[in-house]
């Protein structure tokens, strides 16, 4: 009998389950849908906010994948059917599956921040998904005057990429420094800390005079369990912020990056639970909610890892492996996942966070086998290193899901 397999979202862990699953059964007949003809990956769009690679170099194509005999259709889901196991879309298409995974990415909860929504969100671009949002805020970093504020406002936790916020400031003052050297940067976070922040402000420090009175950085923590530098409301007509100490910032250039949850399409397919994200079984990522649905990638509670490019690859090919032996009758195999994320602070220094995980004996959490981060006192060499490791890990795991 034929083997159906739907894959939702075909971005980072939709297109790596699709590849991979065709490569474990050849058998399998694979459809992926995904809304755009192109993906632009986050992953070193922060630099193209630095001005140092063009958006090009980080948008993608399908064509790769209908070389492994994956059937790819450009169309957006509106409905999954557990019960008649069959995927909907918008352009009125069907589609049944034996097993369907969800890989849909992130939504917003724009009802968290007063005078912000997806409108507000085309002048003041959050620029969390990448493509046209992260040009336009370019631009608006290009026609900023010299002397100007950029402020930044990082989400609450758990968001995708936990260093993403602060890798943007870094850049953003990496291109400030040699054009609009009498610019500043404040971010205005809800944390009490953030992913690498040693590690980070050790950068800062070297580079951008961090904590001097010079600082072109400045980063405003809110207290544990406190809101009082977060963004609380926007307005947009005078490009100002209000934190929840109810001080007004005005920008020059104003980037704001909303609290997150999974994308729509899970929320309409009952797959997520309270906290807005989707729960899974660790081992085959297949939903708590719903039996035959996996959820991978950073809509997923993939407890222990982070919502990371790197981590939903690997949590793709645990669940298309897992998936393939399901489909065959079989027991699926013991999972081991990775994840690396590096950070670009400026140039010849590049800063890294790497961790190889196993499943916890009572299946409970991911746990961390081994990792480490970028010594404090590495070399210059050793910090040059890591910039050229980053872009090497790009050119690989871009190969990996489309090509
Ligand atoms: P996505 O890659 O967002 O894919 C979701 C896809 O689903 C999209 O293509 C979307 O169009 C599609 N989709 C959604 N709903 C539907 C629907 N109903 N119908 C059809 N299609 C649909 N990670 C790293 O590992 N390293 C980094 O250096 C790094 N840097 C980052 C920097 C920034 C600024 C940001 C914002 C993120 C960064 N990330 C990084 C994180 C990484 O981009 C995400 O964790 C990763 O993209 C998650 O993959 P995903 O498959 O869950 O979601």
């Amino acid at each position: 009998a034929s083997k159906k397999v739907v894959v939702v979202g075909g971005g980072t862990g939709g297109a790596t389950a699709a590849k991979y699953l065709r490569m474990a059964d050849p058998t399998i007949e694979v459809t992926l849908i995904e809304a755009n003809k192109h993906y632009y990956t986050c992953y070193l769009s922060n630099e193209v906010l630095g001005g140092d690679r063009s958006i090009d170099s980080i948008k993608f194509g399908y064509s790769g994948l209908d070389k492994h005999g994956v059937k790819v259709v450009h169309d957006v889901v509106t409905a999954i059917d557990a019960k008649a196991k069959t995927v909907t879309t918008a352009g009125g298409q069907s589609f049944n599956y034996d097993r369907c995974i969800v890989a849909p990415g992130i939504d917003f909860k724009w009802e968290t921040l007063e005078g912000y929504d997806a409108k507000v969100a085309e002048k003041i671009p959050h620029a969390w998904k990448a493509g046209s949002q992260t040009v336009t805020l370019r631009k608006q970093l290009e026609a900023m005057k010299d002397g100007g504020t950029v402020v930044i406002a990082p989400p609450g936790n758990p968001f995708r990429c936990p260093p993403g916020p602060y890798e943007r400031a870094s850049q953003i003052a990496h291109y400030l420094k040699q054009h609009k050297p009498k610019s500043k940067i404040i971010i205005l976070d809800p944390k009490p800390k953030f992913s690498k922040m040693g590690l980070f402000t050790q950068g800062w420090k070297a580079l951008y005079g961090y904590e001097t009175d010079n600082s072109m950085i400045e980063w405003r923590g809110s207290a544990q369990g406190s809101n009082d530098n977060a963004v609380v409301k926007v307005d947009a007509g005078s490009n100002s912020v209000t934190t929840g100490f109810d001080d007004t910032i005005k920008a020059d250039v104003l980037n704001v990056i909303p609290n997150q949850k999974a994308g729509k399409i899970a929320f309409a397919a009952g797959l997520t639970n309270d906290s807005g994200w989707c729960p899974i079984d660790l081992h085959t990522f297949e939903s708590t909610m719903h039996k035959n649905i996996h959820v991978i990638g950073d809509a997923s509670i993939a407890k222990g890892m982070p919502k990371s490019g790197y981590a939903a690859n690997s949590e793709a090919k645990v669940c298309a492996a897992s998936v393939a032996a399901l489909l065959n009758g079989q027991e699926p195999g013991t999972p081991a996942y990775v994840n690396t994320c590096y950070s670009i602070v400026g140039k010849d220094w590049g800063i890294s966070v790497a961790a190889v995980y196993k499943l916890a004996e009572d299946g409970s959490k991911i746990t961390k086998v081994s990792g480490g981060l970028t010594p404090t006192d590495a070399t210059p060499e050793m910090r040059a290193r890591e910039v050229a490791y980053a872009y090497s890990w790009f050119d690989n795991i871009t190969a990996d899901i489309f090509m």
